[in-house]
């Protein structure tokens, strides 16, 4: 992996995790009954994350991701290592801070 052809943002997300934000919420059958698919997106990198939740609010099924192009290591490149984990965080250290939204 060579962290500085990522995106700034990208190595932030992969080294402090992902800015959750509310993006869509859809009714679905989850098991044999009413629920909702719930998907949130990262406002930095724009991951979607995704899961089922019945009527009563519970998780039904895994969670699933959908990761912009070229987020992922390419396949066969093997786990990260320390040093990958090293040049993620210095690469990172681009990223500013954005200005608060204000509060409701
Ligand atoms: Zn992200």
């Amino acid at each position: 992996m060579n962290a500085d052809e990522l995106p700034a943002a990208w190595a932030w997300c992969r080294d402090m995790r992902h800015a959750w934000a509310p993006y869509t919420v859809e009714p679905a059958t989850v098991g044999g009954g009413r629920g909702y698919r719930q998907s949130v997106r990262c406002e930095r990198c724009r991951t979607i994350r995704r899961r089922f939740l019945d009527d009563r609010g519970r998780v039904v099924g895994g969670t699933s991701y959908v990761y912009p192009d070229g987020y992922l290591s390419p396949p066969g490149e093997g786990r990260m290592t320390d040093e990958d984990r090293a040049a993620l965080r210095l690469r990172g250290l681009d990223v500013r801070p954005r200005r608060l939204r204000s509060v409701q």
